[in-house]
């Protein structure tokens, strides 16, 4: 048996397939002196690696529910100028996981929330990270689901098992106190030990609505915002702009928003030092009666909290 006989049956046997079909190819570059031998190995190596880094990240994204692929390059920054393109990259370098913070994209429908998030959940699956993405539509039936089964801690260990949860279109449907309620526990569960990325048409003044419940709304944005970063957007859905003339005016931008306090919360402090983040430029209370009298104030207060 030649060397290069037994080089092939060694791949089979690995189960080296991409190795084995670029094998030939290889053999032929370097008996042509193209290649040294060295790089030679370092080729069939570098095929074998691509292909099954490859099915890796396929398997994670269908896994991690972030079909279609969204991604960084493929979003347009020129056209949600209100978005820092910077800002954006910087928080596709994952760091926010390791903090285990939680990112808010507010704006009005169509205006990039559920790309961005998607394409930051694909970074952190290609950079290795566990990453499971639902609507919470779906994350509270799931739920419901699992409590009338009787399987509800389960339920949320696994939620709570990815490193990176993406709760999709917050305030688009109406909650049941129910559901709220099984949020809360999931969002408590999860709250300093995992990050999550969450979008909303609705501003954070609107959750009391949004949930039913003003008492439930303001702890969770007590927890929600504690290390949070918030990028808001501000301008017209991508999905219509081929058509913005037929849409009315007051529905082109900012609908259904009202602004966060936006300046305090995006920096919100992390204690002892965890953020490499630049001081707050406005300071925002602690974690502390002060921070949950301004949760509070977030919501409209139809019951004192
Ligand atoms: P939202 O979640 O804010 O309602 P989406 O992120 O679902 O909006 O965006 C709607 C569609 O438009 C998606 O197909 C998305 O990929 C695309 N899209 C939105 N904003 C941009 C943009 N700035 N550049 C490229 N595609 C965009
Ligand atoms: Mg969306």
């Amino acid at each position: 048996m030649s060397v290069s006989d037994r080089i092939r049956q060694s791949l089979l046997a690995l189960h080296m397939a991409r190795a084995l079909e670029t094998l030939d190819h290889t053999l032929a570059r370097l008996e042509k002196s193209e290649i040294s031998a060295i790089e030679a190995i370092d080729d069939l190596l570098a095929e074998e690696l691509n292909l099954r880094e490859g099915r890796r990240i396929g398997a994670a994204l269908r896994t991690a529910r972030l079909m279609p692929v969204k991604t960084l390059e493929s979003f347009d920054f020129s056209f949600q100028p209100s978005l820092n393109r910077h800002r954006i990259t910087a928080l596709a370098q994952l760091e926010f996981i390791n903090r285990a913070e939680v990112l808010h994209f507010l704006g009005p429908p169509g205006t990039g929330k559920s790309h961005l998030a998607t394409a930051i959940g694909v970074a952190a699956v290609k950079a290795g990270r566990c990453v499971y993405r639902c609507s919470l539509a779906e994350l509270i039936e799931a739920l419901t689901k699992a409590e009338r089964e009787g399987r509800l801690v389960e339920k949320i260990r696994f939620y709570t098992r990815a490193s990176l949860l993406i709760v999709d279109e917050i305030g688009y449907l109406p909650i049941t106190p129910g559901g709220a309620n099984l949020f809360f526990q999931l969002v408590n569960a999860r709250y300093e030990k995992g990050a999550m990325i969450l979008t909303s048409n609705r501003g954070f003044a609107e959750w009391g609505e949004v949930f039913g419940d003003p008492v439930l709304a303001t702890a969770l944005l007590d927890r929600l915002l504690h290390h949070a970063v918030v990028v808001q957007i501000e301008g017209a859905s991508y999905r219509l702009r081929q058509h913005a003339d037929l849409i009315p005016e007051h529905t082109r931008a900012h609908a259904n928003l009202t602004p966060p306090p936006a300046p305090s919360v995006l920096h919100a402090p992390m204690p002892s030092g965890r953020r490499s983040a630049p001081p707050p430029s406005t300071s925002l209370p602690g974690k502390s009666t002060a921070w949950a009298s301004w949760c509070a104030s977030l919501v409209p207060a139809s019951r004192s909290a």
